[in-house]
This record gives structure tokens, C-alpha cells and sequence, in this order.
């Protein structure tokens, strides 16, 4: 069993004031694998004291005393890119391949995406030719409590942390406390990388006490969330109080609208791209629209696909889905299942239960249902497992009323092999990104949403931009 007690506070690995600890459990065994602490207020306290001084210096730090540790970083995170992988596997259960290319991949993406968004910004210009003695500088928002989940670990605290470091800022991250361990490794090489002491710092904890005891501290000038609806409106109120800035990515319910025109690919890839990661994606198409007149085919082929889709041992290679994270997890999507059914909606695939030969660990069986309604629990409610809705629709306009009809608005998806019905329809569908027939959002792309799903945008320049004040100034010589 792991021993990851210590916070990171003020460059170096200190023993915690709380005593309180939990332990992280490895979902495809059920054991319990690593021990933190959960931070209490004075935990927090000190590392954003140690933050607010690290602020003073960093935040006028140059391009050069930025972009030195960042590509020291990226080096180091290439070096133990296996650790970090085999982290992810354990704390999440994401299966070996997918931890390793994608999982570990992303936050090595936008490690290397922020170092060349940082070189290209400009952080001083001119408002323009008509007014040369106006001067737009973008400075740092300040110190950032930066709050993650457990779902794609790596990615999320990378699209965080890297844009805080280049924008000059400094920070407190609070990982999940369901999946810790990766991010505790990030900060061993931010270490490494020999940043100012007190520019980066971790504790660990819970989201009630010490998410909450972070996110009320008067010292914090920023918060960026990521996680659920629920926690992302109770950060904003105690972000309120003293007008914090934040950054919300929540959840989402996404649409995938397959026309009749569809590429033959378009319904095994949809599907795919919903049980995906055992369906633990904000930005999973949950609800597969499809035109009347392929309907029936289209059940039939999401049938056999979830069907065939394999479950097992993360710690094995291939192509299969691991477990979902908790059993609180794996008891929300069971009874979501359930309720489907009394719903009334068709199960084709799945089901409650785990998959046959597999009594230990939380796996879900690949859930398909046909003959959706829209109002019907599972096609609103974010399930956060592999379960998919599948929902006919008349024609072009019913499908965009549907795929609207949702609190939602994080990413919708578009098949068709009609280009300029394929643009219509992006245009009004009302979330922060649009995939049209399986392109992919770019890594630097900005990813956020409308509605519930969130307020702001992370990666690339807007993720950048997200961690900056504007400022004006008037008679600039
Ligand atoms: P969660 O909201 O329970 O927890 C997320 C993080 O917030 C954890 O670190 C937790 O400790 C903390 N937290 C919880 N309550 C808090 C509070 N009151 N104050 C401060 N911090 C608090 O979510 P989760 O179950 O870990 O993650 C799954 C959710 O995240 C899903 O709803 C998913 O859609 C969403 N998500 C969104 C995106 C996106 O970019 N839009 C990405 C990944 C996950």
C-alpha cells in the first residue's frame, strides 16, 4: 500500500496538520492500494500563504523564467510517462493502452501546447495604429485554487496548471480525492523542474471540507473547477462573496446526430465514443439520434457493437474497457439502468449487474437502449457510465430541437456526408464544441460549454487567456 500523506506545500513534501486520512481504492480489485490525508483549513491556509508570496515575484516573471522550468517539465513528464500511465490504472481503472496513449497523452499534449502558446503571446501591445499611447497588458488573475476530477486526471490537471504557471500565476490544486495519485506525480516533476518555491502546491482532500475551506479562502483570486454541476454551484457561491473569478467545466449529455447519409462507420464510432473510457467522459455522446429510415438497422448495429465490446483487467493491454471508478459510481449507473427500464425504454444490450465471469471489481456491461424518449430520465440525467440512448427523430429540425432539449451544452456530434447540412446544423447546436463526423476537438482547441456545462474555456490561447486580467492604461510613453 502506497503512503501519499504528504501535501506539497512551499517546494517541499510536508506532513499534514490534519490527521485525517482516507484510502484510494483500486476499482478493479476493490483493495484499497494508497493512503492520503485530506487536508484541513489550516492545511489550506499554508499552502495558499505560501502561493500568495511565491504571487509577489512570479507574476512578474519573464517569458524566459517561465518557459525554463515548463520545457524542463515537459522532458521530465516524457521520462516517466509509463508511471504516470500505470497511476491512472490503478486510481481510475482506465485500461492500460488507453491510459498510456490517451490518458497520460493528453497531459503531455498540453504540457507541449502551453510552452508554444506562451512563447507566441503577447503580453503588452498597442490598442491599435489610431491610438498608439494605449497600452493593453494582460497580466495574472492572481492566486488559483485549481479543483479536478477522477475521469481524465492527467488532461484535466494539465489543462489547469500549465495555463497557471505560463500565465504567472500561482496556485493550490486540489486533486480528486477518488484519484490522486497521478497528479501527485506531476507535482514530483514540477519539483524536478525546480519552479520558485510556492508557485506550485498540493493538498489533498475531500470536496465538502477541504474543497470548500479552498474555495472560501479570502486569499484565492481564482477558482478553475472541474466536475459536476452540483460542486460547480457550490464553488460559485462561496466564489461570490468576494467576487472570485472562476472557470466552471461541468457535465454534459451530448448528442450524436446520425443522418441517413451517415459514412458507414459513423454508428460503431458513436457508439464507441460513448462507452469509451467506460463512459466516464464529460464529453461522451450519450444520446444517439438517428433518422427514422435507418432506425431499426442502427439499433441492430449498436446491439451487436455493445455486445462485443470487451470488459476486463485494466492492467492487461488491448482494446477492452476497465471498470468504472467507485462503487458509488457503479451503484448511481445501475440504478440509472434500472430506471430505464421501468421507463419503459427497450434494453437491447446490457444491463444491470456486472458482465458474466467478473464477480469482483466495478464493471459495468456496455447498456444499450432503444426507443428513448427524451424526457425520460436516462436521456437527461449525465449517467457518467457506459450506457447509451438511443432516440429516432423525423427530420433535420426535430433532430436539432432534441439534441438542444437538454440542460446541457458541451459537445454535440454531427454524421453526415452532406458538407453543407453538416455546417447548418453545427451552427445551431447549442454547445461550447461540435464533431462533425468524427474529426475530434483539437488538443488546443477551446474546450467548454454553454448552458450547465459551464462558464469559460480551457486549452490552447482561450485557456490561456482564462488565467489573465486585461488591463488598460492610458498615456503609456
Ligand atoms: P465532483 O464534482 O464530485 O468532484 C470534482 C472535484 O470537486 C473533486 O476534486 C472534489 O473533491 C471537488 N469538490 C466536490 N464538491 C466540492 C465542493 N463543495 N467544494 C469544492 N470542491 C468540491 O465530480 P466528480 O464526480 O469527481 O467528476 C465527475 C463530474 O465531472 C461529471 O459530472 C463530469 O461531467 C464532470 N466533468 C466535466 C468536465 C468538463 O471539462 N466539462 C471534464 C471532466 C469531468
Amino acid at each position: 500500500m502506497l503512503d501519499k500523506k504528504k501535501f506539497y506545500i512551499n517546494g517541499e513534501w510536508v506532513s499534514p496538520k490534519s490527521k485525517e486520512t482516507i484510502d484510494i481504492i483500486n476499482p478493479a480489485t476493490e483493495d484499497a492500494c494508497a493512503k492520503i490525508s485530506l487536508g484541513n483549513k489550516e492545511d489550506i491556509n499554508e499552502a495558499v500563504q505560501s502561493a500568495k508570496i511565491a504571487f509577489k515575484t512570479w507574476a512578474f516573471s519573464t517569458k524566459e523564467e517561465r518557459l525554463a522550468p515548463l520545457e524542463k517539465l515537459y522532458e521530465l513528464y516524457k521520462k516517466r510517462w509509463a508511471d504516470i500511465a500505470e497511476a491512472i490504472t490503478l486510481e481510475m481503472g482506465a485500461p492500460k493502452d488507453f491510459a498510456t496513449k490517451l490518458q497520460a497523452g493528453t497531459g503531455a499534449a498540453h504540457i507541449k501546447t502551453f510552452i508554444k502558446y506562451l512563447k507566441e503571446f503577447n503580453f503588452e501591445k498597442s490598442l491599435g495604429e489610431h491610438a498608439k499611447n494605449q497600452r493593453i497588458i494582460y497580466e495574472p488573475k492572481g492566486v488559483c485554487a485549481l479543483i479536478t476530477p477522477w475521469n481524465w486526471p492527467m488532461n484535466q490537471t494539465c489543462l489547469k496548471v500549465m495555463p497557471a504557471i505560463a500565465s504567472g500565476c500561482t496556485m493550490v490544486l486540489k486533486p480528486s480525492e477518488v484519484a490522486p495519485l497521478s497528479a501527485m506525480i506531476l507535482a514530483e516533476l514540477i519539483h524536478e523542474a525546480k519552479f520558485p518555491k510556492g508557485v506550485f502546491n498540493l493538498v489533498n482532500g475531500d470536496g465538502a471540507s477541504t474543497g470548500d475551506a479552498l474555495t472560501s479562502h479570502s486569499d484565492i483570486d481564482m477558482i478553475s473547477f472541474t466536475g459536476s454541476t452540483r460542486a460547480g454551484a457550490l464553488i460559485s457561491q462561496n466564489a461570490a462573496k468576494d467576487f472570485k473569478r472562476v472557470s466552471l467545466e461541468l457535465g454534459g449529455k451530448g448528442a450524436n446526430i446520425i443522418f441517413k447519409d451517415a459514412d458507414p462507420k459513423a454508428i460503431e464510432r458513436g457508439a464507441l465514443r460513448c462507452f469509451r473510457n467506460s463512459g466516464q467522459s464529460c464529453n461522451a455522446p450519450t444520446r444517439m439520434l438517428v433518422e427514422k429510415s435507418m432506425y431499426a438497422q442502427a439499433v441492430e448495429r449498436v446491439k451487436q457493437f455493445a455486445m462485443e465490446m470487451k470488459v476486463g483487467d485494466p492492467n492487461k493491454e488491448g482494446d477492452h474497457i476497465g471498470p468504472v471508478v467507485s462503487e458509488i459510481q457503479y451503484k448511481k449507473i445501475q440504478s440509472l439502468i434500472q430506471k430505464g427500464i421501468d421507463e419503459g425504454a427497450k434494453l437491447v444490450a446490457g444491463g444491470t449487474g456486472k458482465p458474466n465471469g467478473i464477480e469482483k471489481g466495478y464493471f459495468v456491461k456496455p447498456t444499450a437502449f432503444a426507443d428513448v424518449n427524451n424526457n425520460m430520465e436516462i436521456a437527461r440525467t449525465e449517467i457518467f457510465g457506459p450506457v447509451l440512448s438511443i432516440i429516432p427523430f423525423e427530420n433535420e429540425e426535430e433532430a436539432i430541437e432534441i439534441a438542444n432539449d437538454t440542460d446541457y451544452g458541451l459537445t454535440n456530434y454531427i454524421q453526415t456526408q452532406d458538407k453543407e447540412k453538416a455546417n447548418r446544423v453545427a451552427r445551431k447546436l447549442r454547445s461550447g464544441m461540435v464533431d462533425v463526423n468524427g474529426a475530434g476537438i483539437a488538443v488546443d482547441a477551446p474546450f467548454g460549454g454553454f448552458k450547465h456545462s459551464g462558464i469559460g474555456r480551457e486549452a490552447g490561447k482561450e485557456g490561456l487567456l482564462e488565467f489573465l486580467e486585461v488591463k488598460s492604461v492610458g498615456g503609456w510613453n
